[in-house]
């Protein structure tokens, strides 16, 4: 039995099979199902109980949605908000906390697969290469939403780190003129996948020169990740002892594997 309360679920990026397992389980057991149609896979649903209301959000604006999440839990059930990919990130759940707890509703967030990392897998890309980059942001180039100050583009991409574009694919041009403002290279690697992780997937590795031409050829809009990264290389693959990481080098101690002496 689940507690009357609102759990908000991260769905994963659009493969059924890429929610948790707590996820799913709290998506059998709820009494209302909220979730963004347009973006969280149908087929999740199905495992829903066969008397739970399973609701479209799409349609609601903000106070529609916290009023139907208040009233259900205010009467004793218990309501599963579901979120594309991982909540945290770019999934406005901070106004929604903010009403759920001004109306004293207790929530819990289950965490979900990003699409950031579902694209890195489809990709076949590690993010974080050693020697190469071992960081990564993730952001969005400036359109209607204004980005703060200190984070413009130009200056994120002056790190060099690799860099997950969310909500960006009608803003390309910009993207790629900032990354050039700051030192990238036309030649360097970006890999852009549409609709990580569905049956329609498209993967497409390029440059930062020719992002725009290619991602314009494959008819790429909307519901894709651009990840702009030196570890997006192909060739990295065949550059056997460069970029491995200590964890599994013969000389290298750590707390669950001591290292052999490398001269002897
Ligand atoms: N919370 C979500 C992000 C929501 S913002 C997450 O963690 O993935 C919506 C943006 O996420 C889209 O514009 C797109 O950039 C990205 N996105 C969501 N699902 C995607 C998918 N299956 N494949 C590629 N990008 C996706």
């Amino acid at each position: 039995m689940l507690e009357a309360k609102v759990y908000i679920v991260g769905a994963g990026p659009g493969d059924p099979e890429l929610i948790t397992v707590k996820g799913q389980n709290i998506l059998k057991q709820a009494d209302v199902i909220l979730y963004t149609d347009s973006l969280v896979n149908e087929q999740l649903m199905e495992v829903a109980k066969s008397d739970a209301q399973v609701l479209k959000s799409a349609g609601m604006n903000l106070e529609e949605l916290v009023h139907c999440m208040i009233t259900n839990v205010k009467q004793g059930r218990s309501v599963a908000r579901v979120h594309t990919g991982d909540p945290s990130v770019y999934g406005a759940i901070l106004e929604q906390m903010r009403y759920l707890k001004n109306a004293d509703v207790d929530y819990e967030i289950i965490p979900g697969v990003s699409s950031v990392f579902a694209a890195a897998a489809a990709a076949q890309i590690e993010l974080t290469v050693p020697e190469l980059t071992q960081t990564v942001i993730l952001t969005r180039a400036e359109g209607r939403t204004p980005m703060p100050e200190k984070e413009r583009l130009r200056d994120l991409a002056n790190h060099h780190s690799s860099t997950c574009l969310f909500l960006s694919t009608t803003l390309i041009k910009k993207v790629v003129r900032e990354f050039l403002e700051a030192g990238w290279l036309e030649t360097d690697p970006v890999v852009v996948v549409y609709r990580a992780s569905w049956p329609d997937q498209k993967v497409v590795k390029t440059t930062l020169g020719q992002l725009d031409e290619a991602m314009r050829a494959e008819g790429i809009r909307k519901q894709a990740m651009v990840i702009i990264s030196k570890a997006a290389n192909e060739e990295l693959l065949k550059e056997e002892g460069k970029y491995e990481s200590k964890l599994y080098d013969k000389s290298f101690t750590h707390g669950f594997r001591k290292g052999e002496s490398v001269n002897g």
